[in-house]
Parts: structure tokens; C-alpha cells; sequence
């Protein structure tokens, strides 16, 4: 079951454990991984009020309520309690909360508005981040979880699968990127979350988005891709391509990333550190004179939010336990050249490591 009722339990036990009196969660992927209610932000209060101990309550706008009651929250044993445009919801918190409380955990991503009007109205709480509970058992996913992002994985790896049909000279970026979120939507996904199309020197800066550069016979591709699938999981992908024949001089540093990657892929088994899955890739790319061409972290978590822990990164020292799923998608950037980066989503398992993306990452010649 995606969102098992018994995940509430399980987190007041940990609010418990960690001091608080309760989660205030606002619509978010906290909110859903708890209930399985997905719900929008807006200016109107939705918050579910998860005391330590005792009754939940998922205080709504009236108009949300239909909603509410609809989603697998009611299931959960959570009480449901409206209110009306026109009328400040606030003290609804602090109602349900039964009395004066000492510490909050509230929604990493709540909207500051959301944040201080909370402060005004439990003045005596004080207020700390819902991930300190909620980060350690998101990171953990279960069986059901790991198959949503199977299914995920799959529904990208069948856009990359089609590359050939829009990527090539005489198309500007931003025409292919069209045709991808098209094709991500096609494949299964509820929302296109990113389309990164970067050609040439554009390929260079990591978190190109797409522009009206003109692709060019010969450019290396960077094409990075991923949506929301109506589980509410996240895909991510990370392809590059050549169109027509790449520069020697990127087909040699491609090779060194190719290896890096498949290297750091399978440094994942349970009980390793996650900045040794960073090492792996970083010393290779490093030794064969690359290192400072690869300017971020190795991979980031990816669940209900398509970045989340547990990050790959130096200095995070947490050991990978099977079910924790991430990216690893090194990267060599030569600024004003072009860039290059291979990324597959993967999960550590009891005996290693499952790689969610299986399309080959070798370079494709389109
Ligand atoms: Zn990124
Ligand atoms: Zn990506
Ligand atoms: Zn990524």
C-alpha cells in the first residue's frame, strides 16, 4: 500500500521520540506521505494538526471539505474540521492542539505567511522543522514506494527512449523541449516538473533550463527530464547525446564520465557511506584531470519530492540502508564549450543496488 494509515502512528511515535508535541503540516509532500491527501498550497489554511499523542486533526477550508473527506486522510482515523472564508482559522490550531504546547515541528516547505501567522498564534511553541521526524522515515521507502518510482523510471526512460524523433540540427531547444514535456505527459506522468535541453556551451551550466539557440550539427546534448506520476512520485533522468559527430575532445571526457558514473552506481550496497558513492565518482573524474569541471554533488534523494534526502554528497556520513533511493548523475562542465552528465535514479537494495532508469549510458549518436 502507497500510503499506509499506520504511518501516523509510526510518526507520533517519533514526534515523541524527538520532543515535540506535534507536526503541523500544510499541503505538501509531508502531508501526502502521512495521509494521502493532496492538496494544493494556497493563501487558505489546510493543516493537519498531528499531536504526540491522541487525535489528528485536518482542519480545511469549507469549500476543500468535499475534497478532504474524499482523499484516504478520513481513512487514517484523521478528524476533519472546516472553516469559512471570512473567518481567521488559527485559533483552529491551537483548539486542536488542546492546550499550550512547548515545540512544533512544521512543514519544511510551509509558506512563510503560513509560518508567522502560526508563531502569532502559539506564541509559547517553539518552532522547529517537521523533517527532523519526517526526513529519516521518507528516506526509508518502502516496497510499494520503491515500485511507484519503478514505475516512474520506466515513463522517462520511454521519453530518452524516443530522443531521436525531436533532438537534431535546425531545431531550436526550446522546440524540443516542447515536444519532451509532451512526450512526459504521454508517458504516464501528471505534471512535467522540468525540461532541461542544453546544446553546446548551454550544456556547460547545469541547471540550463531550454532557450532559442539553434542546435547545431556536431553539439553534445544535455538532456535532463522528469515529472510527477499520479502516485505522486517523482522521475529523473539525465541523458547526453551528440547530434551527428561530437568533438573528440567530448568523446574523451564522456568516457571518463561514463566510467565514473557505472563506478559510483556500484558503490551502492547497504552499510556504505553516501559520501563514498560521491567519492567514487568524484576521485576517477578528478584523476583523469576533470575535478574541477564537476561542480556539484553527486546525486539528492528523490521520492514524493524530486529532491530530498538523502543527499549524495561529501561530509554526509549516513549510512545507505536498502529502500533509500537516489540519483547519481555526475557531470563535466568546460564553460563555454560544453558539458556532459549521466544521471539514473537508484535504489540501495538488501544485496546492492537497483538501478531505475536501464537505459544504457552509453553516448547516443543521434
Ligand atoms: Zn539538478
Ligand atoms: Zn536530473
Ligand atoms: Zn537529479
Amino acid at each position: 500500500m502507497l500510503y499506509p494509515p499506520r504511518r501516523l502512528a509510526d510518526a507520533q511515535k517519533a514526534v515523541n521520540a524527538a520532543g515535540l508535541d506535534a507536526l503541523l503540516l500544510t499541503p505538501g509532500s509531508d502531508l501526502r506521505y502521512l495521509t494521502g491527501y493532496h492538496a494544493h498550497a494556497l493563501e487558505r489554511l489546510t493543516c493537519l494538526v498531528l499531536p504526540a499523542q491522541g487525535e489528528a486533526t485536518l482542519i480545511v477550508p469549507r469549500l476543500e471539505r468535499p475534497a478532504a473527506e474524499a482523499s484516504p486522510a478520513p481513512g487514517t482515523g484523521v478528524r476533519v474540521v472546516d472553516h469559512e472564508d471570512g473567518t481567521d482559522p488559527y485559533p483552529l490550531v491551537r483548539k486542536a492542539l488542546g492546550g499550550p504546547v512547548r515545540a512544533v515541528g512544521l512543514a519544511d516547505r510551509m509558506w512563510a505567511t503560513q509560518v508567522l501567522a502560526l508563531r502569532d498564534a502559539l506564541p509559547e511553541a517553539r518552532q522547529r522543522l517537521a523533517g527532523e521526524v519526517l526526513a529519516p522515515m521518507r528516506m526509508r521507502k518502502s516496497p510499494a514506494e520503491v515500485a511507484a518510482l519503478r514505475e516512474a523510471g520506466a515513463a522517462i526512460d520511454a521519453v530518452h527512449a524516443r530522443m531521436g524523433e525531436w533532438l537534431r540540427a535546425g531545431r531550436t531547444e526550446a522546440e524540443v523541449g516542447a515536444d519532451i514535456a509532451g512526450a512526459i505527459r504521454d508517458a504516464g506522468h501528471d505534471t512535467v516538473d522540468f525540461v532541461i535541453v542544453a546544446s553546446g556551451p548551454n550544456g556547460a551550466s547545469p541547471h540550463h533550463a531550454t532557450s532559442d539557440r539553434v542546435i547545431q550539427p556536431g553539439d553534445p546534448v544535455v538532456v535532463d527530464i522528469g515529472g510527477t506520476m499520479p502516485s505522486g512520485y517523482c522521475s529523473d533522468s539525465t541523458r547526453t547525446y551528440a547530434v551527428g559527430a561530437a568533438p573528440r575532445e567530448f568523446s574523451d571526457y564522456y568516457e571518463v564520465l561514463f566510467a565514473a558514473q557505472r563506478a559510483s552506481v556500484a558503490a551502492v550496497r547497504p552499510g556504505v557511506p553516501a559520501s563514498s558513492v560521491d567519492a567514487a565518482a568524484r576521485s576517477m573524474i578528478a584523476d583523469a584531470g576533470y575535478g574541477e569541471a564537476f561542480l556539484h554533488r553527486t546525486g539528492h534523494g528523490i521520492g514524493l519530492d524530486g529532491h530530498e534526502e538523502p543527499y549524495i554528497v561529501a561530509g554526509n556520513d549516513l549510512p545507505l540502508e536498502p529502500g533509500m533511493a537516489f540519483s547519481v548523475e555526475p557531470g563535466i562542465y568546460l564553460a563555454g564549450r560544453h558539458g556532459a552528465r549521466i544521471e539514473d535514479i537508484v535504489v540501495c537494495t538488501a544485496g546492492g543496488v537497483e538501478r531505475l532508469n536501464t537505459l544504457s549510458t552509453s553516448l547516443v549518436e543521434l
